[in-house]
């Protein structure tokens, strides 16, 4: 019988993660096309860089899947980094749909929402680890698989027409050090059942071997502070427990207690203890005891390992951290990777510390401080082993990255395999995996607080004004349009010397301005908006005279 438009499919589209790392945000829809059923699986952000300035996040562009806001039976979440549940407190006013997540994702979650004002309008479903719960036609069961950070699940998604393993982010630890190993035993099973499809984390596709195990970096650390003299940081991110466990048994090892500095080590340390984490250490340090202490007795646990301007170790860096100094004699060890994009705020917060006498220790000349929580080559294979999927769709990298583990998953001999840009709705079943439709998929900015697109004529104005300057040009007219004072012209990022002083430039510019001023007909110069582009043609084209640049140009025309 041919296939009819009514028919049930079952799609996957995903809406960020696929093309940029970060902003995880899939989706699967069930049912005929005219009248499908969705689940969000994540709801991620990502963090804006040197190209945006001002915008420190990024989110995904609901827009599409918001016209279908009343579908949505659920909006899952594997795990508590930023990247999978950063955006659910700026995007759920637009979904509104129930939330589903295991307690140490809730926990931090609740906490978002409450500093959102949304705790009591959000729906929580907490769910166990190894939960299992229905939405629809959509049949979850949670598979524990390591990472790193507390509680990451992978997704087995049972649907009419076949099974979707969603792994979300993971690697195979064989010793995490909290929580439970991978659960291969429920992967395997999953395989043969039948997997129809594996949506698959791509971040260390091009990367061989094994990512490393968590208990590895706790052997490296033990030994490493235990030789430290004076005081000790360590930069680690604050999801990451097991290594905040990890540098607190390293520290109580060499006799020092441990001191949280940065708001985000406090909150992880507060949701890990809210599920039975990092128990049986001492009682950490405040910001007051750890001055009284000796400087060989205490260790500073820090955030801000990306270089992030405001976070604890860029103010300690600059000086500027009210409670931590360090200088000559002290140490620092980078228990964290360099996150593409950050290499340059990385190299000024150590070049910073270096500075103070400070002995750093980072990854690249101490391998070993630091591991990956993403799985490797090996580690792919491994997967695809146990799972056995029909159709390869990987996800969580940049286009090279999903590119590349569409050809692993090829070599692994998996049948089919697509990998969809942001946007394109990939038909799983019935027949060949294939992209059927291309939906609008894009970023939002949040800029001042405020969600703009991401072509949004505020940023454009910002970055064009950054690269070209800014020059604003007044002029005060009387009731007959005639100049009463100006045009007065200021420039603001607009270089000059002793030779071609600024004053005379803008002198020029005024003139310039003058001139255009006067050239339009009366009936022009009683329309303040035809002078405002007459006045601002004449001083772009003068400026990139001057200067050769079309710097942004501001008029503003008075009357008296
Ligand atoms: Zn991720
Ligand atoms: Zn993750």
């Amino acid at each position: 019988m041919a296939k009819s438009k009514t028919s049930d499919e079952l799609v996957f589209l995903p809406l960020g993660g696929s093309n940029e790392i970060g902003m995880n945000f899939n989706l699967y829809g069930f049912g005929p096309a005219h009248d499908r059923r969705w689940v969000v699986v994540d709801l991620g952000i990502t963090f804006g860089d040197s190209s945006t300035p001002g915008v420190e996040v990024i989110l995904p562009d609901p827009s599409y899947i918001e016209d279908y806001a009343d579908r949505i039976l659920g909006i899952v979440l594997t795990h508590a980094h930023e990247d999978h549940l950063g955006a659910v407190a700026w995007l759920w006013p637009r979904l509104k749909a129930p939330v589903y997540a295991t307690p140490f994702t809730a926990f931090l979650l609740r906490e978002k929402l409450r500093e959102a004002d949304l705790l009591d309008q959000v729906e929580i479903h907490e769910v166990p680890l190894k939960g299992r719960f229905q939405l629809g036609p959509f049949d979850f069961e949670l598979i524990t698989l390591t990472h790193s950070i507390p509680e990451p699940n992978g997704l087995a998604i049972r649907t009419p027409l076949g099974t979707v393993l969603h792994t979300g982010d993971w690697k195979i630890d064989p010793e995490p050090l909290l929580g439970s190993v991978t659960d291969q035993d429920a992967i395997r099973r999953l395989g043969d059942e039948g997997v129809l499809a594996m949506v698959c984390d791509s971040t260390n596709v091009f990367v061989d071997g094994v990512a490393g195990s968590e208990s590895d970096v706790r052997e490296t650390l033990i030994p490493l502070i235990g030789q430290l003299k004076g005081k000790v940081a360590v930069a680690c991110f604050a999801s990451n427990v097991a290594r905040m466990d990890s540098v607190c048994r390293a520290a109580a090892a060499a006799g020092r207690r441990v001191c949280l500095v940065g708001r985000s080590m406090h909150r992880m340390a507060a949701a890990a203890k809210s599920v039975g984490l990092m128990a049986g250490l001492a009682p950490f340090l405040t910001d007051h005891e750890a001055k009284s202490f000796p400087d060989n007795a205490v260790l500073y646990l820090c955030t801000g390992s990306q270089g992030e301007p405001r976070a604890a170790l860029s103010r300690i860096a600059d000086g500027s951290h009210p409670h931590v100094k360090l200088g000559a004699g002290d140490a620092c060890i980078f228990s964290s990777r360099v996150i593409p994009g950050n290499e340059l705020p990385i190299r000024n917060l150590q070049n910073g510390l270096a500075d103070r006498g400070v002995r750093l220790y980072t990854e690249r000349d101490h391998p070993g401080i630091h591991v990956s929580g993403h799985p490797c080559r090996d580690e792919l294979a491994e997967m695809y082993r146990w799972a056995r999927p029909q159709i390869a769709v990987p996800t969580h990298g940049e286009r090279r990255h999903l590119l590349e583990h569409q050809a692993f998953a090829r070599d692994m001999q998996v049948p089919q395999q697509v990998a969809p840009r942001n946007g394109d709705m990939v038909r799983l079943a019935p027949g060949r995996a294939e992209i059927i439709d291309e939906v609008p998929a894009g970023r939002l900015y949040v800029d001042a607080g405020v969600l703009t697109p991401e072509n949004g004529e505020a940023l454009r104005e910002r970055r064009h004004a950054a690269h070209n300057g800014m020059i604003a040009i007044s002029v005060v007219l009387d009731g007959k349009s005639r100049i009463v004072s100006g045009p007065e012209v200021r420039a603001l990022g607009l270089p000059s010397d002793e030779e071609d002083t600024m004053e005379d430039m803008l002198d020029d510019l005024s003139e310039e301005a003058e001139r255009a001023l006067k050239r339009l007909s009366g009936e022009d110069r009683d329309q303040d908006e035809t002078i405002e582009i007459a006045l601002s043609r004449a001083v772009k084209k003068a400026s990139q005279r001057i200067w050769g640049r079309r710097p942004v140009v501001e008029t503003i025309v008075l009357r008296v």
